[in-house]
């Protein structure tokens, strides 16, 4: 389906953007992955890429909370790939605090990571998209790009301006060709979720599971994961050409957290 396309897909050495960048590799896409992660791991990880579908695949280890990284990434990928034809914005992290405890270094890390990467990979990526008059850029957001649990003031905040991002891009590209929407999952179980599960364990005094349970799928209504298969074919579903008319939504895969 997407046979000679290229996609940038941030953050995908694990959990969501590992996915995204399977399911995009099996759709016939050239894949540009980034994140960190153990050489021989993403070494491996690019090798059956390419042997199992039969596509280019490509690796920028940049840290995406340097602006200069990005550039030197886009760079790379305009270079080896001719451009990203899809990006998907997905890398990103958590911390967890009370407001005035927040901290400040932790504010901006959180900010320039789940937040301005978004911005500088699209506004890198646009030109060449404008010129071919065909883009798909994913944001990936979460239930908390549309509504709030305490102590994730930089994750909440991060996540509700991506959706903004995503209209304005949406606005932007729409007679070019490009298309911009946010997926946002509910709860997933990836190694960001697995390390949220044992902090929370021992801060409040409970068995993993009871956490999981009680804690994380309580807002969930379905009282299961998502899983991250589902969030890949959802990206793969917005490539396509059925999905042509879909442009500046905020889409909820969340088993009806944000429905309450
Ligand atoms: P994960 O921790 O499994 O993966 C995060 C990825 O981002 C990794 O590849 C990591 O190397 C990369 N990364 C981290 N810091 C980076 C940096 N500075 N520069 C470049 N890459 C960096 O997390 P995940 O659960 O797969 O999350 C992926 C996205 O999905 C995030 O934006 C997250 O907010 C969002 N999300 C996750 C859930 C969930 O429940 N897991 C729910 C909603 C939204």
């Amino acid at each position: 389906m997407l046979k000679g396309k290229t996609a940038l897909v941030t953050g995908s050495t694990s959990g969501i953007g590992k996915a995204i960048a399977t399911r995009l590799a099996k759709e016939g896409c050239n894949i540009v992955l980034n994140g960190f992660g153990d050489p021989g791991e993403v070494d491996a990880l690019k090798r059956s890429l390419a042997s199992e579908h039969g596509v280019m695949v490509g690796f920028s280890s940049a840290d995406l909370t340097r602006i200069p990284a990005i550039e030197n990434m886009m760079t790379y990928v305009g270079e080896e790939f001719g451009g990203a034809d899809i990006v998907v914005n997905n890398a990103g992290m958590q911390f967890v605090s009370p407001l005035e405890d927040f901290p400040v270094d932790k504010w901006n890390l959180i900010i320039a990571l789940n937040l301005s990467a978004a911005f500088h990979t699209t506004r890198l990526a646009i030109p060449g998209m404008k010129q071919k008059g065909w883009g798909r850029i994913i944001n990936i957001g979460s239930a908390h790009s549309k509504v709030a649990s305490p102590f994730k003031a930089a994750y909440v905040a991060a996540k509700h301006g991506i959706t903004g991002l995503t209209k304005v891009t949406a606005l932007e590209g729409a007679t070019h060709g490009i298309r911009c929407n946010a997926i946002c999952p509910g709860y997933v179980f990836t190694p960001l979720v697995e390390n949220q599960v044992a902090d929370t364990a021992r801060a409040r005094g409970m068995t993993e599971e009871e956490v999981k349970r009680d804690v994380l799928l309580a807002a969930q209504p379905t009282k299961e994961f998502v899983t991250v298969e589902q969030i890949a074919a959802f990206a793969a579903f917005l490539c396509s050409p059925d999905a042509d008319q879909i442009n500046g939504a905020d889409l909820s895969i969340d088993g009806g957290w944000t429905s309450q």
